[in-house]
Parts: structure tokens; sequence; C-alpha cells
């Protein structure tokens, strides 16, 4: 976060409670438990340049869109690309 303040590249992917949920939902990762495990899936499927924005974005959609329960799948703006929205419709 620090270094995304200071313009400077990522090293890593914010995985907040929020992008463990979200992120193995959408299919783009396996790991649904370990935070360590799910940065780095998330670093080795994603390319670096957006790894300073991706993380924030995730957790943006886990909050308002995403919910544990009853996630509002019918307005996300991603719908098309999701495991768990493919998987229910
Ligand atoms: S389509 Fe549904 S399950 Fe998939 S990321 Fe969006 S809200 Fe979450």
């Amino acid at each position: 976060m620090i270094l995304r303040e200071a313009n400077k590249p990522a090293e890593g992917i914010i995985a907040d409670l929020h992008v463990i949920r979200v992120a193995p939902r959408i299919g783009i990762i396996t790991e649904t438990k370990d935070r360590n495990k799910i940065e780095k899936q998330l670093m080795q499927v994603l390319p670096k340049e957006i790894w300073g924005e991706i993380g924030m974005a995730i957790s943006f959609l886990g909050r308002e869109i995403c919910r544990p329960t009853n996630p509002k799948c019918e307005i996300c703006p991603i719908n098309q690309f999701c495991q768990y929205y493919k998987g229910n419709n």
C-alpha cells in the first residue's frame, strides 16, 4: 500500500478477507484459506503491471457486490468471466 502511494511498483498483491473470498469464486485461483498461498497464486496468474491495483479492485468488488452471502451476480461487471456465476446459471 505504501509503495502504491509512492508510485513504486507493487511487490505483491493485497489478499484481504474480501480477496480471499472473491478470487476463488471468480476462478482465477484454487486456494481458499491460506493468505500467503492465495497471494502467490494471484501473483502467478496476474500480470505484475496490475498488482498494485488488482487487490484493491477485487477487495472493493467483494465489499460492494460479491458479498459472502447472496452475491449480487446480476449486476456484477465481471459475471461473464466468473466460474461461480457460470456454475449457477
Ligand atoms: S459474478 Fe457473482 S460470484 Fe462472481 S465475482 Fe461477481 S458477484 Fe461474485
